[in-house]
């Protein structure tokens, strides 16, 4: 592991970022963190937004739809259109436009992201659970309440009639006001356990996404390399961005620390992140330059 503490950090990050073109920035730790904005993000976003620095908001929240997520970022001062947002659910209706429409789906989901999947034919949760029922995909997303008994035995039953599975993402937990809170993963796994097959996940750190929060990002001929994916969870975050070709760049203001670090490093496979910074205030200074 490298001891980023030995140099400069300054001068660390400004080597470790050099030549990066655009952003992918995850939200929850990298901006807000328990509901409220991390010290420094919005001066960070108004530093990127004064030098048109390209970036994009790659979320894996499905609960909240791009509009409504946009108008929550207003609320704290922060001005983030839609369209500098995408989401594990926004990348799931994407794949299911292009891939099952226009068969019905099965999608389960906080109601706010339903918004998504507009122009789509989604079976309700009476239909899903009806004698005969059939989908062409079964959806997983943040479904909070939704995560019932005889909702996950409709996802199961369809699953088994040939459905094809697509999760949003596959994160295990997350933090909330009210503490560690068991994520929609962990409902993805119990599926895959029932059914014996795997999801196919439209989230980070699937190389999908990513390719589309590049694409969002609407550079011109731009390598992956040129983009680096700014995140607090080592392996959803830095090391999916790092198996997709971008940079993979951790920050400290969220849930990993030392101990994921170590880990992420060590082993077959391992990978230490591209660049280590405090905040995301760091990695603007870093990229712009200190006024
Ligand atoms: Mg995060």
């Amino acid at each position: 592991m490298c001891d980023h503490s030995a140099v400069g950090p300054d001068t660390n990050l400004r080597n470790q970022l050099a030549g990066v073109r655009g952003l992918l920035l995850d939200m929850d730790g990298v901006l807000v963190m328990r509901g409220k904005l991390i010290p420094g993000a919005a001066e960070a976003l108004a530093a990127f937004d004064a030098a048109g620095f390209p970036y994009v908001i790659a979320t894996n929240t499905s609960m909240l739809s791009r509009d409504t997520l946009s108008r929550e970022f207003g609320k704290v001062g922060m001005s983030v259109p839609p369209e500098r947002l995408v989401t594990a659910a926004s990348a799931a209706a994407a794949y299911a436009r292009r891939h099952f429409a226009p068969d019905p789906l099965y999608v389960l989901v906080a109601r706010d992201s339903f918004v998504e999947f507009d122009g789509l034919r989604l079976l309700t949760h009476d239909e899903a659970a009806s004698p005969g029922a059939r989908a062409a995909a079964v959806v997983v997303g943040d479904a909070g309440d939704e995560f019932t008994a005889r909702n996950m035995q409709s996802a199961f039953t369809l699953l088994r009639q040939g459905a094809r599975f697509v999760a949003m993402h596959k994160n295990r937990w997350w933090i909330t006001e009210a503490g560690a809170m068991l994520d929609s993963g962990a409902y993805v796994a119990a599926l895959e356990f029932g059914t014996e097959r795997r999801a196919l996940v439209a989230g980070k750190p699937s190389r999908m996404f990513f390719a589309e929060g590049v694409r969002q990002l609407g550079l011109e001929r731009v390598a992956p390399a040129d983009v680096a994916m700014v995140g607090d969870d080592l392996w959803n975050d830095v090391r999916g961005a790092q198996k997709a070709g971008l940079r993979g760049v951790f920050v400290r203001s969220g849930k990993h620390g030392e101990a994921e670090i170590a880990r992420v490093s060590a082993g077959r496979g391992g990978r230490a992140p591209d660049a280590i910074a405090p905040s995301i205030l760091e990695i603007a200074e870093a990229l712009l330059g200190r006024t």
